[in-house]
């Protein structure tokens, strides 16, 4: 008893403030600081996620503002990566550049983000984590729990800390038959929702979606279909870093005979990041390099290409500009988008679709076919499915648009949810909470203050 008493007076002064610096108010550019401060002062911090984003037009990536950190370097502890994809690792050397501290993540999400990094040359220390492992960072005690999305060994973390626990819900998904057979470790998420959780922190980008998210499984049979019919050459797009996808297209090439391409520079470093690492499997002398294309007819090859935004100068963008030196696109070959176009690149996709239709390829996309491509995020069922087992105090919405905020709100409620528990911040907000219980939302805490000058 007197130990607790001591234990309330010792924290009695402490907060916890999570900074966003991204991640909200849109779905990507995902960057989270989650402070501790005891007797009013900052005393350590862990940064989850930091990631790249898109501007409106498309036509640029743009990294999260760092300026917030800088005078506050000494105090972090380290950047904890959820999984692979661009908009969670991808700002990293925009980071490093300005702040040195140490990355870690799961296995295939720090070799993808180490990848990446590698083209700037800058200093930094990747750590490896098992899933299993705990990560004490200061007062921060991190752990890992697996989760099915669109790329393997994606993860969301539970964060605690002497106010309390934090379970931050990263892109995830309910996937009962993922890929790689590993689904989400739903035991202990519940495991931590019965040790209490102060606030989850969950994906919302597809709450307006009814129902649970199809699992990537049922993507083959639509893909099969469609390769059956193909009276050419298969050319076939995804997000480069949605190796789960690519395997199942590999398995439809190998399905058919048909030998496998790699086109594209962000594709082929994924593809041999994640085969090295055994998340990627190919049969054996399957592929073939574009060079050695020419010697194959038609029908017996499957392209695996980049570029499935309409990005200027990708691979499937120089194809449709008839610019490689290699290959061409003839009537009657095949393309297929196995993916919806990020918001604010719908324009440059829809142009490049139109290209290709012009040069006579009959071309697969979600508007004519929608089994082509499922989400690697959580619709309405699977988030109420994380509010149940996680039974969080708080939540915040993370990772989507205000529609998508308002949507998870309506369903946080239909949990029994007040409106008061739901806090939905903007970007450079932050959101408090003190061991005394109190929660505040702070607007504007990573604005920068005008230079005054004397
Ligand atoms: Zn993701």
């Amino acid at each position: 008893m007197e130990q607790q008493v001591n234990l309330e007076k010792q924290f009695k002064n402490d907060r916890l403030r999570i900074v966003f610096l991204g991640g909200v108010g849109v779905v990507t550019k995902n960057m989270f600081v989650y402070e501790y401060w005891k007797d009013g002062k900052l005393t350590d911090s862990v940064i989850i996620d930091c990631g790249v984003g898109f501007s409106e037009d498309g036509e640029e990536l743009i990294v999260p503002d760092v300026q917030y950190l800088l005078d506050k370097q000494s105090y972090i502890r380290g950047v904890v990566l959820t999984h692979g994809h661009e908009d969670h690792t991808s700002a990293l050397h925009h980071l490093l550049a300005h702040v040195q501290v140490p990355i870690y993540g799961s296995r295939l999400t720090v070799a993808l983000a180490k990848a990446r990094f590698a083209e700037y040359n800058l200093p930094a220390q990747f750590h490896t984590m098992k899933i299993n492992s705990i990560l004490q960072l200061g007062h921060f005690s991190i752990s890992f729990v697996h989760v099915t999305h669109s790329i393997p060994d994606a993860t969301n973390i539970i964060v605690k800390t002497p106010v309390g626990t934090f379970y931050h819900a990263s892109d995830f998904k309910f996937d009962w038959s993922p890929v790689d057979g590993w689904q989400t470790e739903v035991g202990k998420i519940a495991s931590v929702g019965k040790q209490g959780v102060l606030c989850l922190l969950s994906d919302c980008v597809r709450s307006e979606r009814k129902g649970y998210t199809l699992s990537e499984e049922t993507i083959q049979e639509s893909l099969e279909i469609e390769v059956r019919k193909a009276r050419g050459n298969v050319f076939f797009t995804t997000q480069s870093s949605n190796i789960s996808r690519i395997q199942q297209a590999v398995n439809i090439a190998s399905l058919f005979k048909r030998k496998i391409v790699l086109l594209g520079r962000s594709m082929r470093t994924n593809a041999e990041v994640a085969q090295k690492l055994g998340y990627l499997h190919f049969p054996k002398k399957s592929v073939i390099e574009s060079r050695a294309a020419k010697k194959y007819p038609p029908q017996q090859l499957f392209f695996i290409v980049a570029g499935s935004q309409g990005q200027e100068d990708s691979a499937l963008s120089r194809l449709a500009d008839e610019n490689n030196k290699d290959i061409s696109i003839r009537p009657h070959d095949t393309i297929i988008f196995s993916a919806d176009p990020i918001p604010g690149y719908e324009q440059q996709v829809h142009q490049l679709i139109n290209k290709l239709t012009i040069l006579g390829a009959e071309v697969v996309y979600s508007d004519i076919n929608d089994e082509l491509h499922v989400s690697g995020h959580g619709a309405q069922n699977d988030l109420m499915l994380m509010m149940g087992l996680t039974c969080p105090q708080y939540i915040i919405p993370i990772g989507g648009e205000p529609r998508h905020v308002r949507q998870y709100g309506v369903l946080a409620q239909k949990m029994g949810y007040q409106e008061d528990q739901i806090l939905a911040p903007l970007e450079k907000d932050a959101v408090e909470f003190t061991a005394s219980g109190q929660v505040t939302l702070l607007k504007g805490v990573a604005e920068l203050l005008p230079v005054t000058k004397h």
